[in-house]
């Protein structure tokens, strides 16, 4: 991407926040009230587009309700419960889910920011509930049926995640930032640049090695020679893949945060990323093992840029704050709160 540094941003954030926000997540469901605030106060151009696009506090906003096919109207700070409700298991500790709810909140802020009303998933609104589009949420009934008999508990706690965090937002060089995030690291973060191109001074390489802790960190999958095969050479059909199984993996290329940015098979170059969604695999950082069959050795879960949600979890059980999280994830970033 060559462009101005303004023009690239603004794309490449339009990107980010269209196409690639969350992925693979953590989950459940709510909505609710809210009071409280912190965080630095925003510039006088950004409250100005605030403003303009959300009206007086309490912000309103709409939201494209995908399971029931309709665009619905909510406080902010309500749809935001059914978010962090959501996108995180409500087990975390509240210091997870307050990091949750500001990432959330910034999202929904810079996308509305953006929104020109022509995104065609969204029916007209901002923002939309298919998490691999925006984010998830879920209403309160359906988040209470999901939590059984601690839903008093959850959702309590996850109202108090939101309300203790109300109108903040991440920020650079005083704009919202596309706060990206995932469900765990392979060990390290990555910079977007690797992952997605262009450069995004906030979104940095750091160690997250706690999230070998986290459930599932190290998966496999599986394919026989001829599966493996079909699929590569069905992506390009010159990859030569005629010889010795041994022979097939060529050249590997990885990035500071331990994914592959490429990959030599059967002389041909791909891109981790690609063979990611090829095979289904949980992440683009693995290693490939060949034996009677092709075997990818994964860890982590999700695209690895910005925040790790069980990194959060792990780092709020160590004693750090939702600030702290989110500085730790975002490099350079400063909290704001919005007006009201
Ligand atoms: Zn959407």
């Amino acid at each position: 991407m060559i462009f101005t540094k303004r023009t690239m941003m603004t794309i490449l954030t339009y990107f980010l926040l269209i196409f690639l926000i969350p992925a693979t997540v953590v989950y459940f469901g709510v909505h609710t009230a809210v009071h409280n605030s912190g965080g630095n106060s925003l510039s006088f151009e950004l409250r100005s587009e605030i403003f303009k696009k959300f009206g007086k506090p309490p912000y309103k906003i709409k939201s494209y309700i995908v399971a029931k096919d309709t665009v619905q109207e909510f406080e902010l700070e309500n749809y935001l419960v059914g978010v962090v409700a959501a996108e995180m298991p409500a087990s975390f500790p509240e210091e997870a889910l307050k990091a949750q709810a500001v990432v959330a909140r910034t999202y929904i802020v810079s996308r509305t920011l953006a929104d020109k009303g022509d995104v065609a998933e969204h029916k007209g609104a901002p923002i939309c509930t298919n998490p691999a589009h925006c984010n998830a949420w879920k209403s309160t009934e359906d988040a209470r049926t999901g939590w059984g008999n601690v839903a008093d508990e959850y959702l309590a706690k996850v109202t108090k995640a939101v309300n203790d965090t109300k109108g903040q937002i991440i920020l650079y060089n005083g704009k919202p930032i596309s706060a990206v995030y995932y469900a765990m690291s392979g060990g390290s973060t990555e910079n977007a640049a690797d992952v997605w191109g262009g450069n995004v001074p906030y979104l940095k390489s750091v160690s997250s090695s706690f999230d070998k802790n986290a459930p599932n960190f190290s998966t496999t999958a599986e394919f026989t020679f001829d599966e493996f095969r079909n699929i590569i050479t069905g992506e390009n059909a010159k990859a030569n893949l005629s010889g010795n199984p041994n022979s097939w993996i060529g050249a590997v290329s990885t990035s500071q945060g331990g994914g592959v940015t490429s990959i030599v098979i059967g002389g041909q170059a791909f891109k981790g990323t690609r063979l990611r969604t090829l095979f289904s695999l949980r992440s683009q950082n693995f290693t490939v093992e060949i034996t009677d069959r092709v075997i990818f050795h994964v860890k982590g879960y999700g695209h690895g840029v910005g925040m790790s949600q069980w990194g959060c979890k792990f780092l709020a059980e160590g004693g750090k704050n939702y600030e702290e999280i989110l500085k730790y994830y975002y490099t350079g970033v400063e909290i704001g709160a919005m007006p009201g």
